[in-house]
């Protein structure tokens, strides 16, 4: 089917237009545009570097701390290259305070939400790339309330500073560290964002100081399967990891479970998974939310199965298994633990190495946009 023949999507594309838009901040910029920022606000243009260092490097906030700059001019330095871009509301913890949840509001009230999660052996930020969601899947709490807007490449990377700060300045059990993994999964549809999402997988890695020296490899991008999207990633020669929110293996209850399949099928965005998987050598992670009768029968898994084997076994997939975590007032909860064991087994069967997600956070609303569905 071309592009053209397609019906008209029902759903929030695009933010409205006319908003006003966040603060620009040296995150937005990469290394090369900064100096010339620095320059176009009356600043001398070396100290750009110095604060891009003092940010991405130094993980430094209070202008105080930055003594290499001039004292009278660091407030001017801060306030037209560091702007501040959100607050925190509120921040909640769980598993003994190794999960943090923070709901910010940004420059014009919009509220997101971000989630630390420290393991043994790494930290993951959790973060959202848009306020709100247009993508209307009715078991996730975002989906409920439509767009609000997209984020700024900055408004994304803030949310990682911000936690490698908290990790940086022993704040968080186990002792001083680092953000080793970053997963767009937080609020919104980081494939919708594209071009400020792309612009925060940059910042986050550049090598230091510009940027967090992070390994591309650490970052998940997480989408409902906008195709055209997917194919472009797998061009941008960054190897990110993909993971794809099927959640069904069959048309008829994906499109009732992520309402873009009507307009991309599961076999054209399996098949655009597989082009990322072989086009970047990277193995595909594909998302499935237990849900107790909906989505997790016998046949469903071997139809999964089935629907990823047929596209090569070179190891190109695997299926990570995500327990429901019930939205309030959602019809839909997480499978029996029996159901969700055969699911596994039969994947397995088929030669698909299957994880069933740790579910961290429950207790703090720890499912997409549920604290800031609490808060609004
Ligand atoms: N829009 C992107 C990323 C955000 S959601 C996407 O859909 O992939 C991250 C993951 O959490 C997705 O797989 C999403 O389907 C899943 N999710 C949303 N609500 C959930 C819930 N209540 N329980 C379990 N997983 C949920």
């Amino acid at each position: 089917m071309s592009d053209s023949e397609r019906t008209p999507l029902p759903l929030v594309f695009d933010e409205p237009r006319g908003r006003k838009k966040p603060p620009r901040h040296l995150a937005d910029l990469a290394p090369d545009e900064r100096t010339a920022y620095a320059k176009e606000l009356g600043l001398p243009g070396f100290r750009a570097k110095q604060l891009a260092t003092h940010y991405f490097a130094r993980l430094v906030d209070d202008p105080a701390e930055m003594t290499d700059l001039p004292a009278g001019q660091r407030e001017d330095l801060v306030a037209g290259l560091l702007p501040t871009l959100m607050t925190p509301l509120r921040t909640m913890e769980a598993d003994r305070g190794t999960t943090r949840k923070t709901l910010w509001r940004l420059f014009d009230g919009a509220l997101v939400e971000s989630v630390l999660m420290r393991y043994p052996d790494r930290a993951t930020m959790c973060v959202s790339s848009q306020a709100g969601c247009g993508m209307a899947c009715p078991f996730c709490a975002t989906g409920q309330g439509g767009l609000q807007r997209n984020m700024s490449t900055a408004e994304i990377v803030e949310q990682v500073v911000a936690g490698a700060r908290a990790l940086a300045r022993d704040e968080v059990p186990g002792g001083p560290g680092r953000v080793s993994n970053v997963v767009f999964m937080g609020m919104g549809e980081p494939l919708a964002n594209y071009k400020a999402v792309i612009g925060a997988v940059r910042r986050l890695t550049e090598p230091t100081p510009d940027g967090l020296g992070m390994s591309a490899r650490g970052v998940t991008v997480s989408t409902v399967g906008l195709v055209p999207r997917m194919l472009q990633l797998a061009e941008e020669g960054i190897p990110v990891t993909l993971a794809l929110s099927l959640h069904a293996p069959d048309d008829e209850l994906r499109n009732e479970l992520v309402p873009i399949n009507t307009r991309y099928s599961v076999a054209e965005t399996v098949d655009a998974a597989w082009n990322y998987a072989r086009t970047t050598k990277r193995r595909v992670s594909i998302e499935y939310a237990m849900m107790r009768g909906i989505n997790d029968q016998a046949w469903r898994a071997d139809l999964l199965g089935d629907v990823l084997q047929e596209r090569g076994d070179w190891g190109w997939v695997h299926v990570n298994l995500i327990p429901l975590n019930p939205t309030p007032g959602s019809k839909w909860t997480a499978s029996d633990p029996a159901d969700e064991r055969e699911f596994v087994r039969r994947l397995e069967a088929k030669g698909i190495p299957t994880t069933v997600r740790d579910t961290r956070g429950r207790e703090i609303d720890g499912a997409c946009g549920q604290l800031a569905a609490t808060e609004a």
